[in-house]
């Protein structure tokens, strides 16, 4: 069956495209890259809108995106207080491994961009013994200082999905600058998913991964990024106001109002009454 158009929700003035699972994602990008649709994806989360507000170039990028994943539990919370829709996570690390399944079936090239030397090429040799049929285009490491080189070894590559794996959120604003020149169909940023390929980062543990607190581990094992949560209180409260405001008070505290987004078969596991680990906030 066809995958349904996803639909996007306005989060503080970023677009948040809803899938209703990994596989609707997958099949969606798959049906722009055969119908060779350039299109850029973006991972979001509080953090990142955030940014973008005060971040105007930032803002534009995201904008200008055609796929904004939902990757943050606090966004997809925001969907789900703004329109009463419940929304599955669908994280970056996590789309970036589905991709790599999808494209090893569809016969799709990737390119790896990103990360140290060393651990590029762990990433590489990890990925080609899980996925033997994959066809691994070309890869570089993100320590490069001549991008026109870069872009000419990611066009002589015939890959057709880029990932980045940069760091947030230059690895956005580089695929935003090229990707007129690039002629790959899927551009992605990553960030540390290379690192998390290669093994020289783990994951966080599956409780944290079912409970969407992941950013809470992250903080335990850096602790020097606590000020990137300090932004966390400021967004729970302007979505609380943007939500009671678009719904009003009475839908907001009603929790039958709370409801699948496609519905049907397309819904999947979030049409039936199970709440998802995955929204679970
Ligand atoms: N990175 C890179 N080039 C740079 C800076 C960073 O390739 O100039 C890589 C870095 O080696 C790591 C990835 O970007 O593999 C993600 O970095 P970080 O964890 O800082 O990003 P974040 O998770 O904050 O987006």
């Amino acid at each position: 069956m066809m995958a349904a158009a996803p639909r996007d929700v306005d989060v503080l003035g970023v677009p948040i495209t809803c899938f209703s699972s990994y596989e609707h994602a997958t099949q969606s990008i798959v049906r722009r890259i055969r119908n060779r649709d350039k299109t850029l994806c973006i991972a979001i989360n509080p953090e990142k809108v955030c940014f973008a507000r005060d971040d105007a170039a930032l803002r534009n990028i995201i904008r200008r995106a055609q796929i904004h994943i939902c990757d943050g539990v606090g966004t997809a919370v925001a969907v789900k207080w703004i329109t009463g829709w419940r929304i599955p996570r669908i994280t970056g690390v996590g789309l970036f491994f589905k991709l790599m399944e999808t494209a090893e079936q569809e016969g799709l090239g990737i390119f790896l961009l990103g990360a140290k030397p060393e651990v590029n090429e762990k990433a590489w040799r990890v990925l080609r013994d899980r996925h033997p049929k994959l066809r691994i285009a070309g890869r570089h490491d993100g320590y490069f200082k001549d991008a026109n080189e870069v872009i000419r070894q990611i066009n002589g590559s015939g890959a057709d999905m880029l990932f980045a794996a940069l760091g947030s959120p230059r690895q956005e604003k580089w695929l935003s600058r090229y990707l007129e020149v690039l002629n790959v169909p899927f551009c992605m940023g990553v960030g540390g998913s290379f690192d998390v390929l290669a093994g020289y980062v783990k994951r966080a543990p599956e409780f944290f991964q079912r409970t969407g607190t992941e950013f809470l581990y992250r903080l335990i094992r850096e602790p020097h990024r606590w000020r990137r949560q300090l932004i966390l209180p400021g967004f729970t409260a302007r979505m609380l106001v943007e939500a009671i405001t678009a719904r009003g008070l009475k839908s907001f505290v009603s929790s039958r109002e709370i409801r699948t987004i496609y519905g049907g078969a397309e819904g999947g596991a979030f049409a039936s009454n199970r709440r998802s680990a995955e929204v679970r906030a």
